[in-house]
């Protein structure tokens, strides 16, 4: 039986903790699809195409890994990938509440899907995509947090303003 989970997130833009859950993950599942969100609810500041196109330069050729795209529920496109597990990243104690609520809603949507909860790596425990792009188009330096194609990307975003 072939073990497929998915990790969904809106990954605007990917940083280096996204990389660590999914790279841990891809070590316990045959298959791990990042699912990248169509639209996360809220303005983005990459489309869509380039937050794909980012994860899978960050991504290489990791063995069992793939990216895709979804649109509405999480539990639809699980089911439509016959996924059996969602990961989700924890980092801080705020994360918890929504991610209860998350995993409680998708259990009464689809009792046969498990949320897998992986842990933050430490040295990524306060990391956030809005920070990365709140420090960033503020001209911080991110390079030891994001891969090197969304470092790239956020600095043309700034010399463009
Ligand atoms: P969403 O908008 O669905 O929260 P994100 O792209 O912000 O999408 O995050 C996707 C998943 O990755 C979430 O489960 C989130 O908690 C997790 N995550 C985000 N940043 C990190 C990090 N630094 N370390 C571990 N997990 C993380």
């Amino acid at each position: 039986m072939t073990r497929i989970a998915i990790y969904p997130g809106s990954f605007d833009p990917v940083t280096l903790g996204h990389i660590d859950i999914v790279t841990r993950a891809s070590r316990l599942f045959d298959r791990v699809i990042m699912a990248v969100v169509v639209n996360p609810g809220k303005n983005s500041l990459f489309s869509l195409e380039t937050r794909i196109h980012m994860i899978e330069e960050a991504l290489g050729s990791m063995p069992g890994v793939t990216v895709e795209s979804f649109e509405g529920l999480t539990v639809d496109f699980a089911r439509s990938r016959q996924a059996s597990v969602i990961i989700r990243g924890l980092r801080a104690i705020s994360d918890f509440e929504l991610e209860f609520q998350m995993s409680q809603m998708n259990k009464t949507l689809y009792p046969q899907l498990e949320t897998v909860f992986m842990m933050a790596k430490q040295d990524y425990t306060f990391l956030s995509s809005s920070m990365v792009k709140e420090v960033a188009l503020l001209g911080g330096d991110v390079s030891s947090l994001v891969p090197a194609s969304v470092n790239t990307a956020l600095c043309s975003v700034n010399h463009n303003r």
